[in-house]
Formats: structure tokens, sequence, C-alpha cells
């Protein structure tokens, strides 16, 4: 082995779902809006002015953090903006998870915090779900060097009520509290107005679930104005143009169009309250996920074997190696109601029924 290898930074990196380059398949894989983003974007996108390519971005952002803290009514200096929330976590374990402790999160939760933890050579520990897949409020008292969470969970879908999230702070306010809000809008209260009365609370949404933006890579948090500069400087200090001038512009229209947003919204609710009536219908188990994917097991079918058939009839879904607790479920992202019916007429044929 060559001498060089003793300084390299080894890490096993996160799986992203598959993104297969095909025409036409039915892709509920990565938990993506099945709608296109709002008409201004396409209009924002057609009327974008590409001599302004030559000059750097806002490194601020400004335009894009002025329309989120317009919309949610907060103030500029309590939003960072980053590069699709990914970026925005990673900024965050960077910046607030220096401790010697180990931070806190669920043992089956997004798998990119244990893969940020690694890299970044920060403790951790998994605090189990209960039998229910259920966040338990009790196992984040103790000591720690930071809680991160995602509500709704992910891959469950299960959602935890505001008073559960707003006991975790309260038991940790000697370390920054992380509420990972990427499928709050499909049904959930989100924990943004706790910003001001928890200085260790940050709490991060995206554009890529609930705004159909994806594609674009646009990612918040929310948090009180002294958490906020703490991320602009390790932000400053790593890539201070992350987000380029064609996403800012897009993004500043996709938040713009509160209508669009709920109606998308709720379609998406109403498509998945449907699909879960006719999996049930089907023998599939699952809790009551308010994301915008379901979470489900089946008595008696092999979902590994069934995960595979799917894919090859086109339809793509997810499954998860790990941990062991999860392996007999699959992760199904709500698509239109054309999509989720081809779903479960396929899935009616391969039971025979
Ligand atoms: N948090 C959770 C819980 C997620 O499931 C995802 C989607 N993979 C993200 C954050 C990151 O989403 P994005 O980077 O697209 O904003």
């Amino acid at each position: 082995m060559p001498k060089w290898e003793d300084n390299i930074r080894k890490v096993v990196p996160y799986t992203p779902g598959e993104q297969p380059k095909k025409e036409k398949m039915i892709k509920l894989n990565t938990n993506e809006n099945p709608y296109p983003p709002a008409p201004g974007v396409a209009r924002a996108l057609a009327e974008f002015d590409t001599e302004k390519l030559r000059m750097y971005p806002d490194p601020a952002v400004s335009d894009l953090v002025g329309a989120i803290a317009d919309f949610y009514g907060v103030a500029e200096e309590e939003v960072f903006v980053g590069v699709g929330s990914d970026d925005v976590l990673a900024m965050i374990f960077m910046t607030f998870f220096n401790s010697e402790k180990p931070i806190l999160f669920p043992d089956i939760t997004y798998s990119f915090y244990d893969v940020w933890a690694d890299m970044l050579r920060i403790p951790y520990e998994t605090i189990p779900l209960d039998e229910n897949f259920r966040i338990c409020a009790g196992g984040y008292k103790r000591e720690n060097g930071g809680v991160i969470f995602p509500n709704p969970n992910a891959p469950t879908g299960e959602l935890l009520p505001l008073e559960t999230v707003e006991e975790i702070i309260a038991a940790n306010r000697d370390v920054i509290v992380v509420v990972d809000e990427a499928y709050i809008d499909f049904g959930g209260e989100s924990a943004l107005p706790l910003i001001r009365k928890y200085d260790n609370l940050l709490v991060v949404q995206t554009f890529s679930k609930s705004r159909s933006m994806a594609g674009s890579r646009i990612g918040y948090a929310f948090g009180n104005r002294t958490l906020i500069k703490y991320l602009n400087d390790v932000k400053y200090s790593f890539n201070s143009y992350t987000m380029d001038r064609i996403t800012i512009a897009l993004g500043v229209e996709a938040v713009k169009d509160r209508t669009y947003f709920e109606e998308t919204v709720d379609k998406i609710i109403v498509t998945r309250e449907w699909t879960k009536k006719e999996l049930a219908k089907l023998g599939f188990r699952f809790g009551d996920s308010k994301s915008n994917f379901l979470f489900v097991t089946h008595p008696t079918l092999d979902v590994v074997k069934l995960f595979e058939d799917l894919k090859r009839a086109d339809i793509y879904v997810r499954h998860f190696n790990k941990p062991e607790r999860i392996v007999p479920y699959l992760r199904i992202s709500i698509g239109t109601d054309d999509e989720m019916r081809e779903l479960i007429a396929y899935l009616k044929k391969y039971m025979d029924l």
C-alpha cells in the first residue's frame, strides 16, 4: 500500500436512490414530486438573461433568502440557504457538532446522518425507534453533543406531534437540536415558530419535495440570528458561491407561488390517502405516513423479490438493506393518481387477485 494512503480521508459514501435514464417508467423511489414546479419557474427560466452568467452569483443569495423570509414571516437574518437540504445539513454538522460527546439520532432514519458523522469524525449514538417505528422522546434525554431527527421521519413517514418535538428541544438546551423537515408540508406541524423560543433550535426544509425542485437543489434552515451567522461563517470558509444565478432566479419564483404550492401538496395528500386504502385492501401494512411516501411491508409477500419484479416492470420503489429491522419493507413515493393506479393494478395482478 503506498504511504500516501495513510493520509486519505476514507469514507463510505451515501447511496442515493437510482436515477434510471429511461423515458417511460414509474419513478417512486426518491420521493420526488410528480408535478412540475410552479409555472413562474418555467417563465423565469425562459426569460433568464444568459449574459449574466458571466458574473459570479450573490454569495448571500439575498433574493432567495428574502423570498423565503417573506413567505414564512421571519427575518432574513433567520434564514440560511444551501444547495439542497443535504448541503444545509452537511454545513450544520460541520458548524455545530464539534463536541467530543456523541450526537444522537434515531436508529432508523435518513441514511445520510451517519455518513456525515463518519466523514467529519463526529461521534454518534443511535436511539432505537419503538416497535411502531416512532421516535421516543425519552431516548434523547441524556448527555450528548447534539440531536438531529427528521419530522416526519424518513423512511418511515411517522410524524411526531409538535409537543413531543418541543419536549426534545427543551431537554437539550446545552446543544443544538436540528429538526429536518424535508416532508413537513405533507401534513405535519412545523417547529418553525419555536426558533424564537429556543436559541438552540434549527429547522431545515427543502424545495425538493413540496416545491417540485429536486433538480435545482435548494434547501434552507431557520434559526436565531446567531446560529445563522455561525452557519454562514462556515459556508463562506468552505465555498462562498454555492448556488448559481439560474437556481436563485427559479427558486424565488417557486417560493412566491403559494397557491400552486398548496394545490400540489393537497393533491399529493389525497393520492396518498387513496393509495393507503388500496394497499390495505391488498394486505400491505404500514404506519400513518404524513409524508409523500409510504413505508410498507406484507405478511406473506417477499418484498425484496417484489422490489426486483417491480423494477423489471419499470416501476421503481426503494428498498434499504440496513438496518435489519427494515429489510422486509419498501418505501413507495407518492406519484400522480395515474401512476398509483398503475402500481395498484400491477400489484393486484402480481398477487393473482
Ligand atoms: N432530509 C431527509 C429526511 C431526506 O429524506 C432528504 C431527501 N433525500 C433530504 C433531507 C435531502 O433533500 P435535498 O438535499 O434534496 O433537499
